[in-house]
């Protein structure tokens, strides 16, 4: 690649941090041994996971046990979801989520409607928040599972994760947490915030793509949808992928590290801010999505009205910056997002939103080619807009 890259595209993956690369390689290499080898040589690969399982336990404050390695967030939110929904159906088959969650939730919610399970969508105010009040009304004796993201992966938005948990622990279901946009970016302990099962994966805080990892309270049952070898304690069937394993635990200890470093999160939140203010100084008719205060400190996501996001990100793309208009999954689609509408931001305005977030790795050089480029290319599209112009005229 030869132009220079302006990577703000965080919340869809993140680079992977060398010491992590570094830590997989044995196990692509030497160390390539089975870990469930009897043998001495499969010693170091066995060792790798219980390492790997040990920090993962560390960053969340969970027991090792309580750690299953997945294949990513989408398999970790699958495995909490079904497995609490088929091994809990002498209880009853209510779920309850939200309308905010990404699809590896939304669409897993939509599956189980079609065999007979039943699912409430709890909405969000104009910030993206889910009431505790609506959830306490929502709860029925035959509630199996709620599952409420911690942190949204378009506008940012953290949910209180502990008042949830604890109304959903009160009517006697099971709390899970997609934390997949929250790891790295804020602490998260488990114990402290009283729920079942967590979510996490391994690309979204500089760790390797096609890893995740499942926290599963101590004595939670679910129903396995694998069936294979005993691996993971009898919980998820398959030789393990030692090298990604190595990878995520990696990852977790350095992100650890990070945020026990305040001034590392405080750099991401300054650059983030400085574009946030940049963007509404220089460019009228801008708004703001999601919470201004409750919201991870890397992302800003903003409605330019009466343009289309797409269009900015085709021209930003030109100048080498990397944003999107949405999440990764759903860019493509022409559909608004979900999220922005479930916030009760109308088609239009939805449609003009983009999404900036940083990590580590960003710098000030990265907002400075924002705002060099964004207030002129949204000038030119602007003024082929036919909603803008009309709009112009009326005031
Ligand atoms: N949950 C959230 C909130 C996400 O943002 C994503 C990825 O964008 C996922 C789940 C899916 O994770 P993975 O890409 O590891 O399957």
């Amino acid at each position: 690649m030869g132009n220079k890259i302006y990577y703000l595209d965080n919340n869809a993956t993140t680079k992977t941090d060398p010491a992590v690369l570094e830590a997989m390689l044995p196990y692509f290499g030497e160390e390539y041994a089975n870990p469930s080898g009897v043998y001495s040589f499969a010693q170091g690969a066995k060792k790798a996971i219980d390492d790997a399982r040990e920090q993962a336990a560390s960053f969340l404050n969970a027991d090792p046990k309580e750690i299953v390695f997945t294949s990513g967030g989408t398999e970790s939110d699958n495995m909490a979801i079904k497995g609490i929904a088929y091994a809990n159906t002498d209880k009853g088959r209510h779920i309850i989520t939200s309308k905010i969650e990404h699809h590896a939730i939304l669409n897993t919610c939509k599956y189980l409607e079609k065999q007979g399970f039943e699912v409430t969508y709890l909405p969000v105010d104009k910030y993206g928040i889910v009431d505790p009040g609506e959830l306490k009304k929502a709860l029925r004796k035959d509630t199996v599972l709620v599952s409420i993201m911690y942190a949204n992966n378009e506008i940012g938005t953290i949910q209180d994760i502990s008042t949830l948990a604890r109304v959903t622990k009160e009517a006697g279901a099971y709390f899970h947490t997609d934390a997949v946009q929250a790891a790295g970016k804020t602490a998260l302990d488990v114990k402290e915030l009283g729920i079942d099962m967590l979510s996490l994966s391994g690309h979204k805080f500089h760790g390797p793509k096609g890893t995740g990892l499942l926290y599963l309270r101590k004595g939670v049952r679910i129903h396995s949808f694998m069936q294979g070898g005993h691996h993971e304690f009898n919980r998820r069937a398959g030789t393990e992928n030692v090298p990604g394993i190595a990878g995520i635990g990696k990852a977790c200890a350095i992100a650890a590290a990070h945020l026990a470093d305040n001034n590392d999160m405080k750099r991401i939140k300054a650059l983030r801010d400085s574009l946030e203010k940049g963007i509404l100084e220089k460019i009228p008719d801008v708004q703001v999505n999601g919470h201004p205060g409750k919201r991870v400190d890397n992302t800003l996501n903003v409605s330019v009205r009466h343009i289309e996001g797409e269009a900015m990100l085709i021209h930003m793309d030109f100048e080498g910056i990397c944003a999107s208009s949405g999440s990764a999954c759903t860019s493509g689609s022409l559909e608004p997002s979900h999220v922005l509408l479930a916030c009760g931001v109308d088609h239009e305005t939805a449609h003009g939103s983009i999404r900036f977030s940083f990590s580590k790795y960003s710098s000030q050089e990265d907002v400075d080619k924002v705002m060099e480029v964004l207030p002129g290319i949204t000038q030119k599209l602007r003024s082929m807009s036919p909603m803008w112009n009309e709009r112009k005229k009326n005031r």
